[in-house]
């Protein structure tokens, strides 16, 4: 399996360090063939290359088999015609990693004011406001009032039906129960349609229990009462917020799983930026990248029918939950270890 690394901004150069170090011992105990190579992208990039993210690192990204990208400082890129591009924006619209899969769960060893709860938020990953579409300025075509921005929301039948599938099969394999989350109510033609699409797809699913439920109502539920849902699938924006919250419900942002997949290629990020206000203290919790990574090497053992990549993946997930039970762990999930050492802590447990 090749690999391309991309460290990213912040505290990425951190939690990849950690994450690599728990990879090694995945590789060394499960006899992985791996090949990684680290390239850079955001900060680092515009100063070496004038743009934060360039067209060679996309064909090196084409050619493996898949890419584990630390978080960017992406609310510094503002303007694309001076190289600043926002990396994970770039690697999800050029390599259609359409689905975005987020799980969070409760941990034993780690206090929770929820109960227990394991779930996964499916995230549509292309379109919606996320695109930026907006008509003032940067991509946008047409200029309103420099006091009046517009941005419009695109909603299609393709990406409502891909991700629709891919959270029916995903429930499949788990609790056979998804829930739709939308706005149906007010924005009654684009999540009306992304609603009526989910429905229709679950015609093909007839063993997937389902139900819908409001996006602002769902804060509550889900705050309520996590454990009531197993997998939900939403549009752009909404699984973006909402999976920050359910990884908050965990313990810490810094626990938030992330894959991001398309058909031939998929992407490990953890699910929050860079925090530039924990950068360089060594410690931020390297758990969300390292699970991503878990998720990653488990989409290649199931493409390729690799059974050591799904085994590895399922050592690293026990070896975090182990470790999170020991409160081997960093300060912000009850433990008192740094990034690097909460790393070498997962490594040597598995
Ligand atoms: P953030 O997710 O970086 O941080 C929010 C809060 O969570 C902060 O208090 C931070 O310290 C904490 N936190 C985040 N990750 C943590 C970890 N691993 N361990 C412990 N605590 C952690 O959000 P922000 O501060 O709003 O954004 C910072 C930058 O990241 C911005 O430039 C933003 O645009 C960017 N961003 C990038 C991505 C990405 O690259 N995928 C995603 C979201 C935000």
């Amino acid at each position: 399996m090749k690999l391309v690394v991309l460290p990213g901004d912040g505290i990425g150069p951190e939690i990849t360090a950690a994450t690599l170090n728990v990879l090694e011992a995945a590789r060394i105990r499960f006899g992985l063939p791996l090949e990684l190579h680290e390239d850079i992208v955001g900060h680092a990039s515009l100063k070496e290359h004038g743009v934060t993210v360039t067209d060679s690192l996309l064909e090196r990204v084409r050619d493996s088999d898949g890419l584990i990208l630390g978080p960017a400082a992406t609310f510094e890129f503002k303007d694309p015609t001076r190289g600043e591009i926002n990396p994970s924006m770039f690697f999800r619209k050029r390599l259609d990693l359409f689905a975005n899969i987020r799980p969070s769960r409760s941990y034993e060893g780690v206090p929770s004011k929820v109960g227990r709860f394991d779930l996964v938020v499916v995230r549509e990953n292309t379109e919606g406001f996320y695109t930026d579409r907006n008509m003032e300025n940067g991509n946008g075509e047409i200029l309103v009032t420099k006091d009046v921005s517009i941005a419009l929301r695109r909603i299609t039948r393709q990406c409502c039906e891909r991700i629709a599938r891919t959270a029916f099969a995903l429930a499949r394999t788990r609790g056979r129960y998804l829930t739709f989350v939308h706005k149906a109510n007010v924005l009654k033609t684009s999540d009306g349609m992304f609603l009526d699409i989910c429905r229709e797809v679950g015609e093909a699913f007839p063993d997937v229990r389902t139900d819908d439920v409001l996006i602002d109502a769902m804060m509550a539920h889900v705050v309520r009462a996590p454990s009531r849902f197993d997998v939900i699938v939403t549009t752009n924006m909404y699984g973006d917020i909402l999976s920050d919250l359910t990884a908050e419900l965990s313990g810490s942002l810094g626990m938030g799983g992330s894959l991001n997949a398309g058909t031939d290629h998929a992407m490990a990020q953890a699910s929050h930026g860079s925090a530039p206000d924990i950068a360089g203290r060594d410690i931020a919790n390297p758990i969300s990248l390292i699970l991503s990574t878990a998720q990653l090497l488990a989409w290649h053992g199931q493409r390729t029918d690799d059974s050591r990549f799904t085994d590895a993946a399922a050592g690293m997930e026990a070896a975090v939950g182990s470790a999170l039970r020991s409160r081997t762990a960093t300060k912000d999930v009850g433990g008192n270890l740094g990034t690097q050492d909460a790393g070498k802590a997962i490594a040597a447990l598995i």
